[in-house]
């Protein structure tokens, strides 16, 4: 299962954040979000993400 970035909500596999390269990690997270083209989706530019890949929606 994968872990929440909790700076940027990014999924990782990784101990690292490849989205931002925070540490702190929360594996109790909400809501699968797929971005593919992050400067073209609604969903990105509210969430505040600039890079493709998924995320969480909501991270506790
Ligand atoms: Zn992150």
């Amino acid at each position: 299962m994968s872990k929440a970035c909790k700076a940027c909500s990014r999924l990782n596999e990784s101990n690292v954040c490849v989205a931002c390269g925070a540490t702190d990690f929360s594996s109790r997270w909400n809501g699968l979000v797929i971005i593919i083209n992050p400067e073209k989706s609604v969903v990105a530019e509210k969430l505040g993400i600039k890079e493709k890949g998924e995320y969480a929606l909501s991270v506790q």
